[in-house]
């Protein structure tokens, strides 16, 4: 009877112990404030999405998204008025997308979007229901203010032949973000290799 209570006891721990773990795991891939993928997740997800579109010679997404303008949220509401829109932003975007797609928090007020089996085309018209829909978004905070916002997007994609990486494709996604900021804001634009800026979507 002794033995089967220590061994009933070693099982009790060793169940306590795994899910200890799996908590642990998850709050080290969430993002505390939109409780979204954080950037470390959405690296580890690309970097296995990215391997298996390429096995399967299907395209890939990126969307890099930045708020427009946020600091300026920030500083006629304040901080945790703009933490509340940042999350505001974090459901919008996470319902604007299909399933099998996701969202992360890139960073600050960057979200990534990230759309395996979509190519370059489909992924604009992914990202411009996206800005869409955040245009549109009236946000209620405490004080009875209504706010609007816009964000910019740069999207990029990869054609699953396997010649880009990762890195790349986010780098790309970042200079179609550079050129949407750079043409006014409020826009998508998207990479085309060897060209310059492309595609105005508005
Ligand atoms: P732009 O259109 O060029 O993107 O302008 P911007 O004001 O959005 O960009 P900028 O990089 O100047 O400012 C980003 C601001 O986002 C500044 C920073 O304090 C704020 N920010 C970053 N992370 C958080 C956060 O977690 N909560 C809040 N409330 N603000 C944040
Ligand atoms: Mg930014
Ligand atoms: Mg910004």
């Amino acid at each position: 009877q002794a033995r089967l209570a220590n061994a009933a006891r070693i099982v009790q721990l060793q169940t306590e112990l795994h899910r200890k773990k799996q908590e642990a795991d998850k709050l080290a891939c969430t993002d505390y404030l939109t409780q979204l993928r954080n950037r470390r997740a959405m690296w580890q997800n690309l970097g296995m999405d990215f391997e298996r579109m390429s096995r399967e010679q299907r395209p890939l997404s990126a969307l890099v998204i930045d708020i427009d303008f946020f600091k300026k949220i920030n500083d006629a509401h304040g901080h945790q008025t703009g933490d509340y829109v940042l999350q505001a932003v974090a459901d919008c975007l996470t319902n604007s997308v299909r399933s099998g797609d996701y969202v992360g928090r890139w960073g600050g007020e960057e979200f990534l979007a990230v759309l395996p089996g979509a190519d370059i085309i489909q992924s604009a018209e992914v990202a411009e229901r996206c800005r869409h829909h955040l245009e549109s978004l009236r946000i209620k905070v405490d004080s009875g203010e209504v706010i609007r916002l816009s964000a910019s997007f740069g999207v990029a994609a990869i054609d699953g032949a396997g010649r880009e990486d990762c890195n790349a494709l986010i780098e790309q996604a970042d200079q179609a973000l550079y050129w949407a900021k750079d043409a006014g804001r409020n826009r998508v634009k998207i990479y085309v290799p060897g060209v310059g800026p492309r595609r105005n979507m508005r």
